[in-house]
């Protein structure tokens, strides 16, 4: 604690985040209970663990069979100890860890997870969902408001929009998945087979969905590399035409990729039109075996070109391109249409979260950096998430005071930017 600033992290404890990525599934769904294998595989305490903590527990060696298991409905409190247990201990100083540590401390009372406290922590699960918890909870982490990417929705029309502002997702109108159009189908009823009648469809989300929206959200990085080129509407429509046949003549990965460009190159010169900022996904994927370091290493140099042929079109690069960061300090330095956004960064790697922030704001413009999402599904999560946050803002800041890069008296303007002012400024159509 030796480098803290008593006034600073004060501060910051008291500010208000802005939280500008969730996926939180409606306070409905969560309290109907209803088991779903992608939302919510159990409604018990081991749902704090799906998202996330999961990940920790498998690349520690738990078998997947117990992994499942423990994430399973029906399986009892004990049983479920006692599977987790010997590679809780393994995981217990990450991240994702610590934050849901702070969960159980600040939610449910207990400081850790233990043979003593676990019967403990699974009553308060079930205790705490009761109608209005979400807004209980936020009240708690000291957060404005939420910007949710929904799980459930490419753009949910949400109970709460005084606390859940909504990104429309455009995933599903570019990947050109089976799942994409299985989602488009199951929303709208149509099953398109020409470009044009696609094109249709995403004009009528934008028209339906663009005036409530804070922003696109595109998680392709998932999937593919960051280049889009300019693609011709003549060849995007003889590609769709085939890509929608079914099986007869697929396309080839490149020609996949360049029906992908022309789409999302059209979802992002849709929602420019409509004044919304474009936000990525960027660096570090989710889950665990299966990513491809070398593309996700591309992310940064790849953007160049579409940074360049959208200059009138704001960009969210998300999760600081971790583990590129500097390069996304870069790309924020150069183009005056970066913004990045710190969400789920801190838990991947508190330090490196620090160490990030502290680099940034002495490299770009204070505007341009959102500080906090929590990228859960579990409200209960959000509130260890933000605990890890405001404990590194406050590190990073005290550090820049102590050893003299910035003046103590500017600390508040700064910190009452990046946690919420700048947020508030830059996306439109936040709660009223
Ligand atoms: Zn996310």
């Amino acid at each position: 604690m030796r480098s803290l600033d008593k006034h600073i992290t004060d501060l910051v404890e008291q500010t208000g985040f802005v939280d500008t990525h969730e996926h939180l599934i409606e306070e409905s769904t969560r309290l109907s209970g209803k088991i779903d294998v992608r939302l919510m595989p159990c409604n018990d305490w081991a749902y704090l663990f799906a998202i996330y903590a999961k990940d920790d527990l498998a690349v520690a060696g738990m078998p997947q069979a117990d992994l499942r298991k423990f994430l399973s409905p029906e399986v009892s409190t004990d049983c479920k100890y006692e599977l987790v247990k010997p590679y809780w201990n393994r995981i217990k100083d990450t991240g994702y860890a610590q934050a849901l540590r702070y969960t159980f401390r600040g939610l449910y009372g207990v400081a850790d997870l233990t043979e003593e406290t676990v019967h403990q922590i699974a009553e308060k699960y079930i205790e705490t969902l009761q109608p209005g918890f979400y807004a209980a909870i936020l009240r708690r982490a000291k957060i404005d408001y939420c910007q949710v990417n929904s799980a459930e929705r490419i753009f949910m029309e949400t109970a709460q929009p005084n606390i859940l502002a909504q990104d429309l997702d455009v995933i599903d109108f570019c990947r050109c998945a089976k799942l994409d159009f299985a989602r488009v189908n199951a929303e709208t009823g149509k099953e398109p087979t020409t470009l044009e009648a696609w094109l249709e469809i995403v004009d009528q989300y934008f028209d339906a969905f663009g005036p409530k929206a804070v922003a696109i959200k595109c998680l392709i990085a998932y999937s593919r590399r960051l280049m889009f080129s300019p693609v011709d509407e003549a060849r995007a429509s003889r590609l769709f035409a085939r890509h929608s046949t079914n099986g007869v003549n697929p396309l080839s990965s490149g020609e996949l990729t360049a029906l992908q460009d022309f789409l999302f190159r059209y979802c992002v010169r849709k929602a420019t039109a409509y004044g919304l900022p474009v936000k990525l996904h960027t660096g570090y994927l989710a889950g665990s075996g299966s990513m491809q370091l070398a593309r996700v290493r591309d992310n940064a140099a790849d953007l160049c070109d579409l940074l360049q042929d959208f200059p009138d079109t704001q960009f969210v690069l998300m999760h600081i391109g971790y583990p590129f960061e500097k390069e996304f300090i870069a790309l924020a330095k150069q183009y005056a249409n970066v913004r990045i956004d710190m969400c789920w960064a801190w838990i991947i790697s508190p330090i490196a979260s620090v160490r990030f922030l502290k680099e940034f704001l002495l490299a770009v413009p204070a505007n341009k950096l959102f500080t906090f999402g929590g990228d859960h599904y579990a409200v209960e999560a959000i509130y260890g998430h933000a605990c890890i946050a405001r404990r590194g803002i406050g590190q990073a800041i005290s550090e820049l005071v102590s050893e003299g890069w910035i003046e103590r008296q500017e600390a508040p303007e700064i910190i009452e930017a990046i946690m919420r002012g700048n947020a508030l400024r830059f996306f439109p159509n936040g709660p009223a």
